[in-house]
């Protein structure tokens, strides 16, 4: 029920309070991370006179991913206040010759009378995304030598000499063997 016909939505405009699924918010191929299962997206859609689309809200959800240093599965909180604004987009129309100056908040074009809010969800998702993936911030990640977590596992390998090589010596540990 996230596919929203911009025609249907009332004068009063309406409130879609959704369990997020996978499929419907297209992330279900996605392989950077998974949804835990719970997720809601709550807002409130209104249309304005000119057809826009004003989106506000809040998306709560708990991702799944893959620690970069230590590959543990960790969970990543999304807890994101939502407050958008849609375009209808007319065929023809150049998409920079919008006047959007004095609407910054608009940052999106909604296609064929129809808003989609798994799409949006899927955005949002996607910007809130950390640039490094960490379990935490100070995660020791695996061992170069034996493979073993060292956040669970110190081990006594001697220290590799890491600053000959930007690349760690798993490489040639698999090779070798
Ligand atoms: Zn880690
Ligand atoms: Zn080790």
């Amino acid at each position: 029920m996230l596919l929203i016909e911009v025609s249907r939505i009332p004068p009063e405009g309406m409130d879609v309070n959704a369990l997020l699924d996978a499929g419907e918010i297209h992330v279900a191929g996605e392989t950077g991370f998974a949804l835990a299962a719970g997720g809601t997206l709550a807002c409130h859609v209104e249309k304005g006179d000119d057809d826009t689309v004003h989106v506000q809200g809040r998306l709560s959800a708990r991702l799944g991913m893959e620690c970069g240093r230590c590959l543990e599965p960790f969970p990543f909180p999304v807890d994101q206040g939502l407050d958008l604004f849609y375009l209808p987009h007319r065929a023809g129309e150049d998409d920079d010759a919008e006047e959007i100056t004095e609407r910054d908040l608009v940052v999106a074009y909604y296609r064929e009378g129809r808003l989609d809010l798994g799409e949006i969800v899927r955005e949002q998702l996607f910007l809130t995304l950390p640039m490094k993936r960490l379990c935490r911030q100070d995660c020791l990640g695996l061992c170069p030598a034996c493979g073993g977590n060292r956040n669970v596992d110190p081990c006594d390998c001697p220290n590799p000499d890491v600053s000959l090589s930007p690349f760690p010596k798993l490489f040639e540990k698999g090779s070798s063997s």
